[in-house]
């Protein structure tokens, strides 16, 4: 009895550590590669039917004047997995040719093959009669394949004599050579093929004989076995396909064994080389059927082709609002639930059910998405019911400028651009930060007038701001005597223009002369710009990235701006008199409608 355990113990670790190694299978699968040569002929369909029954993959070495003869014959081959050669054009002698006609022979027949394979399809080829020399190896531009069993089935006509021969002389890595334009070579061919396959035998491509035991043929070299030599990578498996709604829309990622090349349709499923090759996910409507393959080389060295049919809909994602604290969602998808999470987590079919109005506390994170029942789940949507009592569509807690942000639109400094969207990474320009300014001073709007600049139209909603500005000599414009209002600031302008304010309400700046060091592209500092960049470095105002790099000429992104007035409030609350003014309530802020977005980690 301990015995018999101690021999299961030994096989269960024997079998997971063959689990283990899958991929590289242990040598000892027999692989072999049927071929046919001289067709396809009138018993190459009855060939294919007894191929396919028996799940063998095959090569067929065509002569090209039979390939236009029976095109369709080599669609289905192509089809069904098995590997197109090449066998001359017409059965020419190649070593009797000129170069030319050696090239000829080729190309019409690899031409003709392509029909099926689709252009940029590789052939291997096998002269005629075997014969070559040098000089035709050098002319074919491509692996040269004989075979190791011949059976000699074009002189027998006989089936149990061809099955005979084939059976007696088969061995691991074996090409077997047999000609499907004689009806008995058929009968002997697919009654040999289940005895070896009995014996163990697995048929494959001439293409997969040589790809399974890692090796690669080489254009002009001679093949006419590949030996077992320890290593099989296995089979090439079909691609997985697997599905998310993003944005209404069917996302389809295609997922293959390592190396393999997958090649996609929309449309059907004949792929070729020709067809789509996956580069990366991709989106579909619905509904649409998939269809995949994945190879090492389409032409005999493919997996089976996988299709999946995508029927239903993708429900319209929901859409978040939160007045007064009190969260509503909506879809426009009749029939769709909604499903949230308030804790940041991703919503899905297991989620909360939304059934009315949902009374929230601030800092909370709303994730929604719509789906089920007959609808495929929408794309996530999220928003913020802040700390602070902001509703924001685009800042969250955990991004570096999120508390700035809030602060900022609680104190009133500045507002969203409308509907809870307040575009943190979008550029200031100068027409935007006046105003920002204008508004934190509270100055009154009746004590200025006409801006003095030409290119700030009395209509311009920053026209009053940049006439403030001007009077409180704050900004006095570039040379031309323009104030070029929708140029973006940069971050060392900004520098200047907070310096003058801070002068403008008579606070008196202490110069900082090195302050700037610290940052580590100083030297980029312009030379009229360092005294500010050093003093409002010196005031705390600006303080350049995690990594000690300030950007001076980069642009001053919304964020960077609210981080900048709520440090100018501080300052200005710890000097005497001078605390900021209450903002009246304002309209929404425009910014840049095509201004790039920025990825910089700039806190200021
Ligand atoms: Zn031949």
């Amino acid at each position: 009895m301990k015995r018999i355990f101690s021999a299961l113990l030994a096989l269960a670790i024997a079998l997971s550590l063959a689990a283990a190694v899958a991929p590289v299978r242990a040598a000892g699968g027999k692989l072999v590669a049927i071929t046919f040569d001289d067709g396809p002929g009138p018993y190459t369909n009855r060939l294919l039917d007894g191929l396919a029954q028996r799940g063998v993959k095959a090569t067929f070495f065509m002569v090209g004047s039979n390939v236009a003869r029976y095109p369709d014959t080599v669609a289905r081959m192509y089809r069904e997995g098995h590997q197109l050669a090449n066998h001359s054009y017409d059965h020419s002698d190649f070593t009797g040719l000129s170069d030319s006609g050696v090239r000829s022979q080729i190309s019409k027949t690899n031409d003709l093959l392509s029909k099926a394979a689709g252009k940029g399809s590789v052939y291997m080829v096998r002269a005629p009669y075997g014969s070559t020399n040098a000089r035709v190896r050098s002319l074919v531009g491509a692996p040269l394949v004989y075979w190791s069993v011949d059976p000699q089935d074009w002189k027998y006509r006989n089936a149990t004599t061809v099955k005979n021969a084939v059976v007696n002389n088969a061995h691991d890595g074996a090409i077997i050579l047999l000609h499907d334009i004689h009806s008995t070579s058929v009968d002997g061919a697919l009654a040999a093929i289940d005895v070896l396959q009995d014996k163990g035998y697995e048929f494959v491509t001439v293409a997969e004989l040589f790809r399974r035991r890692g090796v690669t043929p080489e254009n002009g070299e001679s093949y006419s076995r590949c030996k077992p030599n320890g290593t099989d990578l296995g089979p090439v498996t079909s691609p997985s396909i697997s599905s998310r709604a993003v944005d209404g829309k069917l996302e389809i990622t295609l997922t293959a064994q390592p190396g393999a090349e997958i090649y996609y349709s929309l449309e059907d499923g004949n792929l070729n080389q020709e067809s789509k090759r996956y580069t990366g996910p991709f989106t579909v409507s619905t509904p649409c059927t998939v269809w995949a393959v994945a190879a090492f080389n389409m032409n005999g060295s493919r997996s089976a082709t996988v299709q999946e049919t995508f029927t239903k809909p993708t429900a319209q994602a929901p859409t978040i609002q939160v007045t007064d604290g009190l969260l509503t969602l909506q879809t426009e998808t009749t029939g769709a639930n909604i499903y949230y999470t308030l804790d940041g987590t991703v919503a899905g079919l297991d989620s909360a059910v939304y059934t009315g109005p949902v009374a929230l506390t601030p800092g909370t994170v709303i994730t929604a998405c719509a789906g089920g029942g007959e609808y495929l789940t929408s794309s996530q949507v999220q928003a913020v019911y802040s700390h602070l009592g902001n509703f924001f569509r685009d800042v969250f807690p955990g991004q570096w400028y999120y508390p700035d942000v809030d602060a900022a639109a609680a104190a009133g400094y500045m507002n969203g651009v409308g509907d809870g969207v307040f575009s943190p990474n979008k550029p200031v320009t100068r027409g935007q930060l006046v105003t920002l300014l204008y508004r934190f001073s509270g100055a009154d709007p009746a004590a200025f007038g006409e801006s003095p600049v030409a290119d700030v139209k009395p209509t311009a909603y920053y026209a009053e701001a940049v006439a403030w500005a001007y009077a409180a000599g704050i900004v006095n414009g570039y040379e031309n005597g323009k104030f070029l209002p929708d140029r973006p600031i940069s971050r060392q302008e900004l520098c200047k223009v907070f310096s003058a304010y801070l002068s403008s309400l008579g606070v008196e700046i202490a110069a900082a002369p090195g302050a700037a060091d610290k940052y580590t592209d100083c030297g980029s500092i312009s030379p009229w710009a360092l005294p500010y960049v050093e003093a409002m470095t010196g005031l705390g105002l600006v303080q350049g990235d995690t990594t000690g790099v300030f950007r001076p000429a980069g642009t001053a992104t919304r964020a960077q701006a609210a981080a900048m007035l709520n440090r100018l409030a501080a300052l200005l609350e710890s000097q005497d008199g001078l605390e900021p003014a209450e903002p009246e309530p304002t309209e929404p802020e425009p910014v840049q409608p095509t201004a790039p977005e920025s990825t910089s980690t700039i806190s200021n």
